[in-house]
């Protein structure tokens, strides 16, 4: 029997291998327990990211699927994404700021095309990301979400996921510059230590960490940064900014922020509100304009107690 259940237990292995990567692949850019719904475009060629441009025009979305029964007012009043445009350059980084349910993520699930727009378009280098094939562009794409998903493998699968043919070396030197090296150096079986569900739990900001290390091995064109509010101290906050910020150099960025403090060094900052664009600027200009952005952050500097009222019933409404 050993012959027979041996090639069953390999195959088992296979199997297990194929569902855990499917599983993470979607969950990976961890924006989403979510399916999506997108055209898949038999024709689609592979993205070629020369410059990292990334242009969004008019764009408009609604999580609603549009069958015709809706009137046309309906669907504009439903919008959550609406008549949105701005550019990015090559390398530069752009940060998403706003209330909660402003709409920041579902623009970044745009991006990642977990959802098609309705109207306008997303294009990076100029090519429009629906035709491009899917793989490419989820490819060239790397994401550090706010509660990053490890799967059920040893930290150092964990740091190669996506990343195919990694010698030890480059796994080390991508956590090194995640911070991450000396604390996996400290795990009971180093980078052979399982992790993940039934595996050791790592803390957040661990998690974190590796998800971060992950990203620097796959050296993405694009960045999606979905900044964590989970509770780290304040020595592990700087070592994960630390490494954050070798991550966004020379790469073009997109980071949702819930403190301001960590992007006011962003080449644009769009504030967002009911899924349109408000404001729009670098820091200083933000600032300077009086708006809701210099008003949300006096609050989170301290300087004023909380938000006018009213920006506070625009957002409510
Ligand atoms: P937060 O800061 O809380 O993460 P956000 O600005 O990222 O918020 P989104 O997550 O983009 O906002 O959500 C925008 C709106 O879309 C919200 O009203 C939300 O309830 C709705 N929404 C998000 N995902 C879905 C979905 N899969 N199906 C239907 N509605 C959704």
């Amino acid at each position: 029997t050993q012959q027979l259940v041996w090639p069953m237990a390999q195959f088992g292995q296979v199997i297990n291998m194929y569902q855990r990567a499917a599983a993470s692949s979607e969950r990976i850019f961890g924006l989403m327990d979510e399916r999506g719904r997108i055209e898949r475009d038999a024709n689609a060629e592979d993205l070629e990211i020369t410059d990292g441009r990334v242009e969004y025009e008019s764009v408009s979305f609604s999580y609603d699927e549009t069958d015709g029964s809706v009137s046309q007012e309906t669907q504009r009043a439903n919008r959550i994404i609406d008549d949105v445009s701005f550019e990015v350059d090559g390398g530069d980084t752009v940060a998403l700021v706003g209330p909660t349910g402003a709409g920041k993520s579902t623009v970044l699930k745009l991006l990642l095309r977990l959802y098609d727009v309705d109207e306008g378009s997303i294009r990076i280098d100029d090519r429009d990301v629906r035709e491009a094939s899917l793989s490419s562009l989820r490819r060239s794409m790397g994401y550090v979400g706010q509660d990053s998903f490890l799967f059920y493998g040893t930290v150092e699968e964990n740091i190669t996921y996506g990343t195919f043919e990694a010698s030890r070396e480059e796994i080390i030197e991508a956590a090194k510059a995640a911070e991450a090296h000396e604390f996996i150096r400290n795990l009971p079986d180093g980078y052979d230590t399982m992790v993940g569900e039934r595996g050791v739990k790592l803390s957040g900001g661990q998690r974190q960490r590796v998800a971060i290390a992950r990203a620097v091995l796959k050296d993405p064109d694009v960045l999606v940064l979905d900044e964590a509010t989970s509770d780290v101290d304040t020595e592990t906050e700087m070592l994960i900014q630390r490494s954050i910020d070798h991550l966004t150099a020379d790469r073009t960025t997109f980071a949702i922020a819930h403190r301001l403090s960590t992007i006011k060094d962003a080449d644009l900052i769009l504030v967002l509100e009911d899924g349109r664009i408000v404001e729009r600027g670098t820091h200083r200009e933000l600032l300077e304009s009086g708006g809701l952005y210099s008003h949300l952050w006096g609050v989170q500097a301290g300087e004023i107690d909380e938000l006018p009222q009213e920006f506070i019933e625009r957002a409510q409404r």
